[in-house]
């Protein structure tokens, strides 16, 4: 797996204990995690408090180290996929399960390269199927 702290510091990102201890809960996932339950996994490691996770989180997005994507149940998940690079962090569909809550990176999928009028810029895109995962059984 890929190492927190060698991850951070290539970004310039000074690696304190606490986020290496945020960056391995949503690389040891291996899919976008909820804030909440970003948070339940942060405190099985360490003592932390929510403002400090929102504060760090916010600032890997802006490294462009974690992408979020939001659910169409209204939560944010947070991913992070630093084999993408940072260039265009996020750059792929996902899926969400609306019977388990899980969301997964289909990692080979890219998202279309969206062109805007003069002037705008993006700070995010999300494409996002939604339905039943493998685990769960389908409805009716
Ligand atoms: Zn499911
Ligand atoms: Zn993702």
């Amino acid at each position: 797996m890929t190492n927190a702290g060698d991850l951070l510091s290539s970004l310039d990102i000074r690696p304190t204990p606490l986020r290496r201890a945020i960056l391995e809960v949503l690389l040891e996932a291996g899919m976008p995690l909820s804030w909440k339950a970003t948070f339940a996994r942060l405190r099985r490691k360490t003592k932390a408090d929510k403002v400090s996770l929102y504060r760090n989180l916010a600032l890997f997005e802006r490294r462009g180290l974690v992408h979020k994507i939001l659910g169409s149940d209204g939560a944010w998940r947070y991913c992070a996929r630093p084999g993408e690079g940072t260039r265009c962090p996020g750059n792929h569909a996902h899926f969400l399960c609306l019977s388990c809550g899980r969301m997964i990176c289909l990692e080979d999928q890219p998202i279309p390269t969206v062109t805007l009028p003069e002037g705008f810029t993006v700070e995010g895109k999300q494409l996002l199927a939604y339905g039943r995962c493998s685990g769960c059984p389908p409805q009716g």
